[in-house]
């Protein structure tokens, strides 16, 4: 269990909806980090633009 206050996004596949990936990363990264990112999707069978959802783990 990695102590501080990391945050974690999901990616969503914009047409499907499904979502994709987990990354981590430190708020202080927040801004560098980009809110769409383009990856493939295996149920769309195509690169399609991810929209980044942020989530909390462990924090009420
Ligand atoms: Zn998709």
């Amino acid at each position: 269990m990695a102590k501080g206050k990391s945050t974690y996004c999901t990616w969503y596949c914009s047409e499907c909806n499904a979502p994709k990936k987990t990354t981590a990363y430190n708020k202080k990264n927040n801004e560098t980090i980009t809110k769409e990112l383009s990856m493939y999707c295996k149920q769309c069978h195509k690169h399609v633009v991810h929209k980044r959802k942020d989530t909390k783990k462990g924090s009420k």
